[in-house]
């Protein structure tokens, strides 16, 4: 039988098998782990149970990681929606870090400006993100609670025949929109948390809503740290994509694009081409790659 992973917390998983009520399962191996918006094969084991067989073929795997292990975010994306605000203040190293991952494997991203009603910080929001706008990222602004039906009139065609996963600091509105987009989010959360077992842990897990044969919305919980140790120095000049141009263009080929003589990144910062925070948030990334320990 083949299913998808909706949730997992530690080696206990929620799979879809496309009726009603999601089935418990459990990895036959002890090595495996799975992430949310894996396919897998699965065995029956009672009405509620069932073990997992096997994985199949992953089409995307995005993750972050720190110095010591590889934590999953979601399997099988197509695109990511980034939700920043207006207020309260949006860090710009977060939407940096999430761009970065994305772009590391290729995966599109949506950036979305919530709360627009909140005028005080509109424009500062606005101009913040016009960079990103230049990158090629598509920007949507919204108000999840003033105009919920112009929400989902530009979310709605966003998402479909998409598996997005929607991320963002906690207060963005990241629930306001989920919510405008899946009705009966809070029934399914609270279905998912009492099979995977009530706690405190569960409430906050990476959970998959699908809302038809080839929509599904995947749901992060706030996570603290960003961590990309993973990502090679050619992976993050790869995910730069204001870094592109000026690929090859250093006067040192192993150049850090720090303080190297005749470093193309670092002219192009001078010259108002790339903002000084993207430089360093390379450096940055550039430090957690190399300070990886696995
Ligand atoms: P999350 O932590 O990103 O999931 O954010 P929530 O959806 O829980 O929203 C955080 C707070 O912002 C809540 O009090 C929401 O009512 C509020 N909020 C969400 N969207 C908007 C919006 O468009 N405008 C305003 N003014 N408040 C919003
Ligand atoms: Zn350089």
């Amino acid at each position: 039988m083949k299913a998808q992973v909706i949730a997992g917390y530690g080696r206990h998983y929620l799979v879809d098998i496309g009726s009603t009520h999601p089935l418990q399962a459990y990895p036959r191996s002890k090595r495996s782990e799975y992430a949310v918006g894996d396919w897998v094969t699965l065995e029956r084991a009672s009405n509620d149970q069932a073990s997992i067989l096997a994985l199949e073929a992953r089409k995307t795997l995005l993750y972050r990681s720190d110095a010591y292990r590889q934590k999953f975010l979601a399997a099988n994306l197509t695109q990511l929606i980034v939700v920043v605000a207006t207020e309260p203040h949006f860090s710009e190293e977060f939407l940096g870090r999430a761009l970065v991952a994305a772009g590391s494997i290729d995966l599109p991203v949506q950036i979305v400006l919530n709360k627009t009603d909140l005028t005080t910080h509109l424009a500062a929001s606005q101009q913040r993100l016009a960079y990103y706008a230049t990158l090629g990222y598509s920007l949507h602004r919204m108000s999840a609670t003033t105009e919920p039906a112009q929400v989902r009139d530009v979310l709605r065609p966003l998402v479909t025949g998409h598996t997005t996963l929607l991320i963002g600091q906690s207060g963005m509105g990241k629930s306001s929109l989920l919510n405008l987009l899946v009705p009966d989010a809070q029934a399914r959360t609270q279905e998912i948390s009492t099979a995977l077992g009530s706690g405190k842990h569960t409430t906050t897990a990476t959970r998959l809503y699908r809302l038809n044969a080839d929509t599904a919305l995947v749901d992060s919980p706030g996570f603290q740290e960003f961590g990309l140790h993973h990502l090679s120095k050619s992976e993050l000049e790869h995910a730069f994509a204001d870094f592109t141009p000026y690929r090859g263009q250093c006067k040192f080929h192993n150049c850090r694009h720090d303080s190297e003589p005749g470093c193309a990144i670092s002219n192009a910062v001078k010259e108002g081409e790339i903002a000084p925070q993207r430089q360093q948030l390379f450096g940055q990334l550039l430090h957690e790659s190399e300070a990886r320990l696995v």
